[in-house]
């Protein structure tokens, strides 16, 4: 099997001799720590098996990677406020539904009879917002530099199309931001770091060079068994030698720079603005918003949000705390308790990228 094969990535036979080969590397180390930023890495991890391969040498700490989990309460307590509004509908991606804020979520919303709409895509908000043209519709923004273009692409069809009942209301977030985020609030006690495939993919993998300041090694890397053992093995490599920096080990996917066009679109369209990230509060240019040339298409600018109150939502969740690494969901007093994926309390119970929700899925099968 040739190497440029995607198949070669998911070869058990080397995956397993792999294994055995870091299981040996590793024997030196008491317990290296290493966070992942990124929820499909955080599942997949745990999915090959690899979270309870190569302890107690080293331990997988999921950090604040999965879009649905970060949105905060304020964000979705916004899109209650926009609910509330007369003839104003809500387009969403699936995951967003069930999050709870002060017990009640969007689907609970629907089944009291609130416009509440799925999107599969950016762009189904246009045939919902067309096919129901006597309502108004808000599209949430929701995700990383991964999902910010197919929201470009949205707005860019809004204009052609001149579909006056659409605009979008965005929780994007930088994930550039969070990595000096965890810095300064000193949670980002690791010995390495595996930064997000995907996110790479679009912004290229020079846009984490700030991570320099912080002098832990880092490595790019994807989302097969031997993309992610392959990311181990350098990282292990430049602990050993002291190397700090970036390495990206998903060249087939990654270059230095980016994809060009989709950064030339969400350039176009948005800025980056101080953001409320569940867990961690505002973060300087911790988000994206859409730019003042195209404000008319921004939900923010288009309601009146002058009576917009936001209260702490003081419940039984510690998402904020898996968030940031602080505990694992284990730890947290209603994991599987009360929190189940059928009664979550929190998003990271919801989300397919939860952390919660992959220790609940996958722990039970290789714990
Ligand atoms: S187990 Fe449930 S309540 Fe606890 S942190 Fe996870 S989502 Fe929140």
């Amino acid at each position: 099997m040739e190497i440029s094969s995607p198949q070669f990535y998911k070869n058990k036979d080397v995956t397993k001799a792999f294994v055995n080969y870091l299981k040996e590397r590793l024997k030196k180390f008491s317990n290296l720590k290493i966070m992942e930023f990124c929820g499909t890495h955080t599942h997949n991890i745990f999915q090959y098996g690899f979270r309870y391969a190569f302890k107690p040498n080293l331990s997988f700490i999921a950090g604040p990677g999965c879009p649905v989990c970060v949105t905060s309460d304020y964000e979705l307590a916004e899109v209650f406020y926009l609910l509330e509004k007369e003839n104003v509908g809500i387009i969403t991606y699936g995951d967003m539904l069930k999050v709870p804020y002060k017990g009640k979520s969007l689907l609970d919303f629907r089944s009291d009879g609130y416009s509440i709409e799925i999107a599969y895509s950016a762009l189904d908000a246009i045939n919902i917002a067309e096919k129901n043209s006597q309502k108004e519709w808000v599209f949430l923004g929701i995700g990383f530099e991964t999902t910010i273009p197919a929201t470009a692409a949205l707005i860019e069809m809004i204009i052609k199309r001149k579909i006056k009942n659409l605009s979008v209301l965005s929780f994007h977030k930088n994930t550039r931001s969070i990595i000096s985020a965890l810095s300064s609030i000193g949670e980002l006690k690791v010995d390495g770091i595996f930064l997000p495939g995907h996110v790479s993919a679009v912004v290229g993998w020079q846009y984490f060079e700030d991570i320099n300041n912080f002098r832990i090694p880092s490595v790019v890397v994807g989302f097969d068994p031997l993309d992610i053992l392959y990311g181990l093995y350098e990282l292990i490599n430049m602990i050993e030698s002291g190397e700090v920096g970036i390495k990206c080990c998903y060249k087939r996917a990654v270059n230095e720079k980016g994809n060009t066009k989709m950064l030339i679109s969400i350039g176009h369209y948005f800025d980056n603005v101080d953001c409320n990230w569940r867990g961690l509060g505002v973060i300087k240019n911790g988000g994206f918003d859409i730019n003042t040339e195209f404000e008319q298409f921004n939900a923010r600018k288009r309601y009146d949000f002058t009576d917009f109150r936001f209260d702490i939502n003081k419940n039984e969740c510690s998402c904020g705390e898996v968030l940031l690494g602080k505990i694992e969901p284990t730890d947290c007093p209603s994991y599987e308790i009360i929190c189940t994926p059928d009664t979550p309390i929190g998003p990271c119970m919801v989300s397919h990228e939860g952390t919660c929700l992959a220790y609940y899925k996958w722990s039970r099968i290789n714990g």
